[in-house]
């Protein structure tokens, strides 16, 4: 199986695990993330989910992000707050693994598909996400 095709697989491993967690903490709702992603940048792999924007944040990721409008807004071409999907936290998180100055184009960086936490429904890339990392290959 390629690399991708593992993570896509471990993707589903990490859902159930957050669930259980999620039951464990008895969290919130508003704790929970919504939607988890893969990525793969070089030989590092990352999974998160959505949630709070990163902080801090690589340089590149952020003006990318603020060609939509400001961090932690709802943007104008999205439902989505502008920073909060699991596609930015994730790249974000590889991005500030590579070493100073984190030379990594946002467009690089490979992602599975993003899944709803909760059921492993695929879920599509939003506006924002294209805007940032370009269309779903
Ligand atoms: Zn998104």
């Amino acid at each position: 199986m390629s690399s991708i095709g593992k993570l896509e697989k471990s993707l589903i491993t990490f859902n159930s695990d957050l669930m259980k967690e999620y039951i464990k903490k008895g969290k919130r709702k508003e704790h929970i993330s919504q939607t988890s992603i893969g990525g793969m940048y070089n030989s590092n792999v990352h999974r998160d989910g959505s949630g709070q924007p990163p902080n801090p944040i690589a340089n590149q990721l952020e003006s990318a992000l603020l060609r939509m409008g400001p961090i932690n807004t709802r943007s104008p071409i999205c439902h989505n707050i502008i920073g909060c999907c699991c596609e930015v936290r994730v790249s974000n998180h590889l991005i500030l693994k590579q070493p100073i100055p984190h030379k990594v184009k946002v467009k690089d960086i490979i992602f599975t598909k993003a899944r709803r936490v909760r059921t492993n429904q695929y879920m599509k890339r939003c506006k924002n996400c294209i805007s940032v990392f370009g269309r779903e290959k």
